[in-house]
This record gives C-alpha cells, structure tokens and sequence, in this order.
C-alpha cells in the first residue's frame, strides 16, 4: 500500500502545512484518513486517484481540522463531471451520526447520496474488512472521542497507523502492538510541552518504541514544532527510523 500525507499541520493555517489528511492507496482501493479543510484539493494535487476513487473514509474525530472537508466532499460528489456511481463508506467516532444527521439538516441533498450508495456510520467496534484492507481502531484521550485507525492488506500481519489527536491509551497499544509497520503520530506539542489529549515528540517516540513500528512519522505538527528539535528529541525515545512529516511525501508498505 501507499500512503500520502496530504497535510501535516493543525488548525493553524501555516505557509507549507495544510490540515490533517492522509490517503492510502492499494492496487484497487483508496480510503482517506481524515478530511481537514482542503483535503480534497489537496488530493487532487497530489495523487492520479480521483476523489471517485475514494470508497472509504475513516474520520478519527469531529474537531474541525479533520472534518470540515466532509460537507464539501459529499457536495462535489454532485458534480456530473465527478460522476460517481461507486458506493462510498464515511466512518468516524461516538457522535459522528449526529454531526452528519446535522449536515443534513442544514444542506440536505446536498450532502446526500444519489446515484451512488453513501454509506455513513459510527465505528462498530470490531474488525472491518473492505476488499484487501483490514480496518480496525481504539481511542485515544482527547477532548473530543477520538480513534486511531490501524489499516492493513489482508495477509500482512502489519500495517500504518494513524493515531489522530490524544494521548495513546492501553487500548491503541494492544491494537498497534506487532501490528504496526509505520506509525503516523500526532506531534503537535514541541519538546517538553505537555497538554492533556496532545502529544510531543517525546509522547509520540515512547508509542513507536512500545509497539515496536519500524518508522514513525511525527504529524500534526504546529508552527512550534521545528524539525531538527522534535527529531532529535524523539531519537532519545524511539531506535527505529523517524521522520518529520512533510505535505505531499509519500511512503510505501
Ligand atoms: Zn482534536
Ligand atoms: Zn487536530
């Protein structure tokens, strides 16, 4: 599988980091994680996979920065020129029927499906297969529910995974543990910062170290957090490879 970060940033408009968005591509499939404002143009700019293309999205919670290209994207899949016929799955935390029963009421068919099936839901709690992907998840501690989602191709015993905003809980840990391959981390705090539901780079290196990923990928980066300081500090807490995540930069599993 493929994975593109489409934007590393927060909610803090910066000049080279757009809001949280990740797409991963397999030979057939594409499901995007999260949506943060711009997520759609952003794909269109960095990948041939279409926004038709998309069958699935996972969103890890409703702050802002992760959702607010929901509306828009189911707007766009209107356009003819889009034409999309194929089914599309949207998934997201506790409360997520509820925002999407509220999109609803304020733009009605406008974010509705036609001429395709939309499928919109609340994550289940277990293991979801959708053709080669094997999608499961577990909360963090975040001011708002939120989900980190662990995407594997079936046969593979690991894969990437995305722990959106928070701190990591005992239940990311049993699900990432031997299961992870890249770890995409939120990072928003610089070094020794700490804010409950937020992670730095120290946070976010100790989770690499204990489920054993091979690379992690410092994410969710604000305008405080330089490269060179949260690498260096997440290198005294993880030994795998580390990188600071960057919009557009593409990695392979
Ligand atoms: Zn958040
Ligand atoms: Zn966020």
């Amino acid at each position: 599988m493929e994975i593109t970060i489409l934007g590393s940033g927060t909610s803090i408009p910066q000049k080279d980091r757009s809001a949280p968005s990740y797409l991963v591509r397999s030979e057939e499939r594409a499901i995007m994680v999260d949506l943060g404002p711009g997520a759609i143009w952003n794909l269109v700019r960095n990948s041939p996979a279409g926004l038709a293309d998309v069958g699935t999205v996972l969103l890890t919670h409703l702050h802002l920065d992760h959702v607010a290209d929901l509306a828009p994207f189911l707007f766009a899949m209107k356009a003819e020129e889009i034409g999309r016929t194929s089914p599309l799955t949207v998934i997201g935390p506790e409360g997520f029927s509820d925002y999407y029963a509220s999109l609803r009421k304020l733009y009605g068919r406008w974010v509705e499906g036609a001429g395709y099936e939309l499928d919109i839901k609340e994550w289940p709690g277990e293991l979801i297969e959708w053709g080669e992907f094997r999608i499961d998840a577990g909360r963090s501690v975040h001011s708002l529910p939120n989900l980190a989602y662990l995407l594997r191709e079936s046969g593979a015993g690991s894969g990437v995974m995305f722990t959106g905003d928070g701190e990591p809980t005992m239940e990311m840990l049993q699900l990432g543990k031997g299961t992870t391959d890249i770890l995409i981390a939120e990072c928003s705090l610089p070094p020794g910062v700490t804010e409950e539901g937020h992670m730095n780079p120290q946070q976010a290196g100790r989770l690499a170290e204990q489920i054993h990923a091979a690379t992690l990928v410092m994410s969710h980066l604000n305008p405080d957090c330089k490269a060179e300081e949260i690498l260096k500090e997440a290198t005294a807490h993880f030994g795998g490879k580390i990188l600071v995540a960057e919009d557009g930069m593409k990695l392979s599993i």
